[in-house]
């Protein structure tokens, strides 16, 4: 395995507090996991922390499990909690919080336990909420200040800390917001990443378009965006390093300097450089000539939209607010521009969401592919699921049946216009809303899950086993004042807005 460390490496250390940072996960995509890599340079580049990195498939690890202090999980995504469980496991660490006495004290950060880290509470002994790059040394330094104090000691302190949420101790907790000062890239290259050798620039944080659903939009607001310098600062330190590089950020066409950026890199390729450029999705109205253009002379030969759904009527609701034309129109400029093909992206079961819409889904892929002969067009699809922090945090999903008759209804109509479809598994959706808006309750379900396997079985017989109303978290509408799990996480927009925002795009569907 090679890595190319771009920073000054690891240094001869104090060796007295070793950490873990662990990611629950292959190391391929640990490799390509921006935030985990940059958490990592920031813990190692400090000479009192000894840290080392652990993932789903490390067999062997330079650090014994008994001198561990601290072990920091990385939680991107739901069912992370598998991988969690079993990475514990095998070094002989209780899962439980209250089964472990002193040391090595486990935390997680991450968007799953930002948005709601109350399914969690009895196995992690505190949680970062938000943006935890510069909380992260912090909390590294005040545990081992303080190795002689017992857990609980340690806990009440680190409760103290802002965005810091300790289930033993905290009542409300800020969820933590970085200004994006600096630019954050890959600080170690592998030929092992699932991207390999692949330089990724963060060049936003946030999405200001705040569609309904939108857990990444939402809990990231507001927008932030790297000085243009910066950018192209770092641009040039990757390209020192490899010709491969990704521009990084949930709306990075929204950049002020999206386009100049492009154009950076169009240049240098016309003068003869060889790069290779990819990019996180694109919205439709930003696609231009000059975007494509660039990311055509970069390699790319597909790219991805987000339509998210078959309607203009349905696209305002969810607040996506995206016209048929300009669909049409970007699709043109892709083909025109080089691209192959494109695969589109939406969600089925959305709010109010009505059989007409469903049609529409199909009438659009059916002109799409009429006007852009030998286009290759693909479609792809997950089910809705309610997230906290979102205006839509308090509708229920549909049931499952209803939901897989419409999954089945897409695949054989996009199937019969010679369109490929891909959908998630409903049922997995199902599970992800159950674990989306848990309580504390699921802790012995979600240990019991594990212990039988993790698969959709496991999850039904272990919600039998403890009587776990799991249509309760995932199909109930709750009520505007019901208090909900994540409550106290203290974040902006406020409850009020999004109640205010969930009857402003509810009542559209009667416009
Ligand atoms: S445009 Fe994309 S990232 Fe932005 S709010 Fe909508 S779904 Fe989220």
């Amino acid at each position: 395995m090679i890595e190319k460390f771009l920073y000054s490496g690891i240094k001869e250390k104090d060796n007295n507090f070793k950490m873990w940072l662990a990611f629950p996960g292959p190391y391929s995509f640990a490799m390509s996991s921006l935030g985990y890599l940059w958490l990592f340079k920031q813990l190692d580049e400090d000479d009192e922390i000894s840290i080392e990195r652990i993932y789903s498939d490390t067999e062997k690890t330079d650090f014994a499990p008994n001198e561990v202090k601290l072990i920091g999980f990385s939680f991107s995504f739901d069912m992370d909690f598998l991988n969690i469980f079993s990475m514990l496991d095998k070094y002989d660490i209780p899962l439980k919080s209250k089964d472990r006495e002193n040391f090595p004290l486990i935390y997680a950060g991450g968007p799953v336990v930002t948005a709601n880290p109350e399914p969690y509470s009895e196995f992690f002994d505190f949680f970062v909420i938000g943006d935890g790059e510069d909380i992260n040394l912090e909390i590294a330094k005040l545990c081992k200040s303080n190795l002689k104090r017992n857990k609980s000691e340690i806990l009440e302190m680190l409760s103290k800390l802002d965005g810091v949420y300790v289930p033993l101790y905290s009542k409300k907790v800020n969820k933590l917001t970085k200004k994006l000062e600096e630019c954050i890239y890959t600080p170690i290259l592998s030929e092992n990443a699932y991207f390999k050798d692949t330089f990724i620039i963060e060049m936003s944080r946030g999405c200001a378009n705040r569609c309904g659903f939108c857990l990444a939009s939402y809990t990231n607001l507001p927008l932030r965006c790297v000085k243009y310098e910066k950018l192209i600062e770092t641009i040039e330190l990757g390209l020192a390093q490899t010709n491969k590089i990704a521009l990084l950020g949930a709306q990075i066409s929204a950049h002020p300097h999206f386009h100049d950026a492009c154009e950076y890199i169009y240049k240098k390729i016309q003068n003869g450089e060889n790069i290779e450029m990819g990019v996180s999705s694109l919205r439709v109205d930003a696609i231009t000539p000059e975007v494509v253009k660039t990311l055509v002379a970069a390699g790319q030969k597909n790219s991805t939209l987000a339509v998210e759904a078959g309607s203009d009527r349905l696209r305002k609701v969810i607040n996506k607010n995206l016209q048929e034309n300009q669909i049409f129109e970007a699709v043109k400029i892709c083909r025109e521009s080089g691209l192959k093909g494109l695969k589109f992206y939406g969600m089925i079961g959305l709010p109010t969401e009505t059989p007409e819409d469903l049609e529409a889904i199909i009438n659009l892929a059916k002109r799409i592919k009429k006007e852009n002969k030998g286009f290759d067009i693909s479609f792809g699809f997950s089910s809705f699921v309610p997230k906290p922090h979102t205006p839509f945090q308090w509708i229920g999903r549909e049931s499952t049946k209803s939901l897989e008759k419409k999954s089945n209804f897409l695949k054989k109509e996009l199937h019969k216009i010679g369109v490929d479809v891909q959908i998630s598994s409903i049922k997995w959706d199902y599970w992800q809303a159950v674990l989306s808006r848990g309580d504390s309750s699921l802790g012995d379900f979600l240990v019991e899950v594990y212990k039988q396997g993790g698969k959709l079985g496991a999850f039904k017989a272990a919600a039998k086993k403890f009587k776990i109303d799991t249509d309760y978290f995932a199909l109930k509408d709750f009520k505007f004042e019901d208090k909900l799990p994540w409550d106290f996480i203290e974040i902006k927009p406020s409850k009020d807005f999004l109640i205010q925002e969930n009857k402003r795009l509810i009542s559209i569907q009667c416009l």
